[in-house]
């Protein structure tokens, strides 16, 4: 593969991703790697089966066809699914974790390591579990003490224990711990008496509708519904009428029946526009916590970290304190990027047995680091910044009211959640005190209008952006 190819791949991606909208992109696209490129044919992988078929039931032409943009003698695009060994530092020994398991977690001599809290818990039908994701590689920093903090607790509840916060639901945005830190709770929490199930939602919908084909519904359900803990990631990818009204059930369910359930998503729950009103709010009415960006200082320790832990195997991998600090200064995205920093100076020092020095590292990492992403905009907080700008309170916006003093900041806020967020007009409508979604279109082609003549209007929203995007 060529950087060419790596090019042409990013442009596609690109592409994908202004047509699609960065949710729909990111839900479907965000995980989704270029492996080749060969006589006419690309080949690219995704992390699941389910996400392949998806993809390849509804997307396939329109990457096909993105990829002819930029390369006419394409002429397939093939989907494979990735080994859910992750990318990384154990790439070299796929058959053993990074980590050393501890010593229970081990099976008797002789064989590859298998922990019994994944092997349980597979047998339950849970989602593989990274060993390499516990609390012990977890590195608590201000933009996850909270989340941290809520998570051990649920793992070191005792199953007689009182519920404190149910659901408990982690948000952030990609990269930032979510899987990590619910992994923690299911190597952590797994007890003899005490059942703690992970899964994605993709799984969830897929052990939901593979059941119903095979007429296996009511014991999926019973299964579900008895586990003590059950932990569900990447809940915006829930789709369809009959899993949502699935998930519900059991949510319900297991929180009536005093059993902890732990969500992770992308988006807070309110933000979750396929579910309906009555989960979002059961979702909204445990703890909500969101886990901010990765910090600086947090970014050097999860290197560091991740060095120790790549030592165990490769003892000669050694890298100068300036080039990590560098790296945690200029890799500022996400765990992901900082794990795919790490392991090109690995695998360069692997292969060339050159020491890593700065002059490496800036040549190996520089596609890595890109402009700050643009900041996730939430409803909530453009309506808290442009209240706050003309001095009306929240309620005001949401409100009924006409006087012409909570009417403009009102149709600023909407058309700023239109122009900045994804959601749609009906779903801003409900957030601005279920308004129609015509009101929502008026109040967007009016300011729209305005902007173009009023040009001390134009500045003062251009300064509203600027607060949301800080
Ligand atoms: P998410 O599920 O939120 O997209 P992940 O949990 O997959 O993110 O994290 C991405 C990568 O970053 C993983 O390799 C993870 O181990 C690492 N990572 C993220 N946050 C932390 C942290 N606080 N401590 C250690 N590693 C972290
Ligand atoms: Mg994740």
């Amino acid at each position: 593969m060529t950087s060419t190819d790596q090019e042409r791949w990013r442009r596609v991606k690109d592409q994908l991703r202004s047509e699609l909208g960065e949710d729909v992109f990111g839900s479907w696209f965000g995980r989704m790697e270029l492996e080749a490129v060969e006589k006419g044919l690309v080949r690219l992988s995704v992390p699941t089966r389910f996400l392949k078929s998806w993809i390849q039931a509804h997307y396939i032409d329109r990457i096909l066809f993105c990829w002819q943009a930029e390369q006419f003698s394409v002429r397939r695009v093939e989907l494979v699914v990735r080994s859910p060994v992750r990318a990384s530092i154990a790439k070299s020994k796929p058959e053993q974790p990074v980590e050393p398991l501890p010593e229970h977690r081990k099976e008797p001599v002789g064989r590859a390591v298998v922990a019994p809290v994944a092997t349980a818990h597979e047998a339950l039908g849970g989602s593989p579990l990274d060993p390499r994701l516990t609390f012990d590689t977890f590195v608590v920093g201000r933009s996850n003490t909270l989340a941290h903090a809520a998570a051990k607790q649920v793992a070191v509840a005792r199953t007689s224990d009182p519920v404190l916060f149910n659901p408990l639901y982690i948000h952030a945005g990609v990269g930032l711990g979510k899987t990590h830190l619910l992994q923690s709770v299911a190597w952590a929490g797994n007890q003899p008496d005490r059942r703690v199930l992970y899964l994605t939602a993709e799984k969830f919908m897929y052990g939901f509708v593979s059941a119903l084909r095979s007429q296996t519904a009511l014991a999926f359900k019973e299964a579900l519904r008895g586990i003590d803990v059950l932990l569900i990631d990447d809940l915006q990818f829930l789709q369809g009428k009959s899993t949502q009204a699935e998930f519900s059930h059991t949510l319900n369910s297991l929180i009536d029946g005093g059993r902890q359930v732990v969500i992770a998503a992308d988006r807070p729950p309110m933000d979750l526009e396929s579910l309906d009103d009555r989960v979002r709010s059961r979702l909204a009415g445990g703890l909500v916590v969101e886990m901010g960006s990765l910090g600086e200082e947090l970014r050097l320790e999860i290197l560091i970290s991740r060095i120790a832990l790549a030592r165990a195997h490769h003892p000669g991998f050694d890298v100068p304190a300036p080039v990590l600090a560098y790296i945690a200064k200029s890799v500022t995205h996400n765990g992901r990027d900082l794990e795919g920093a790490l392991n090109r100076l690995l695998a360069h020092s692997k292969l060339t047995g050159q020491p890593v020095t700065m002059d490496l590292a800036e040549r190996e990492i520089r596609d890595l680091i890109r402009p700050q992403e643009p900041k996730r905009v939430k409803i909530e907080d453009i309506q808290r910044i442009v209240a706050r700008h003309y001095n009306v309170s929240r309620g005001d916006l949401l409100s009924s009211r006409r006087t012409a003093n909570v009417v403009r900041p009102r149709q600023v806020a909407m058309y700023l959640a239109k122009t900045m967020t994804l959601r749609s007009l009906p779903e801003i409508g409900r957030r601005f005190g279920g308004r129609d979604h015509t009101t929502v279109l008026h109040a967007v082609r009016k300011i729209e209008n305005l902007v173009g003549n009023d040009t001390s209007l134009a500045e003062e929203i251009e300064s509203l952006k600027r607060q949301l995007q800080e």
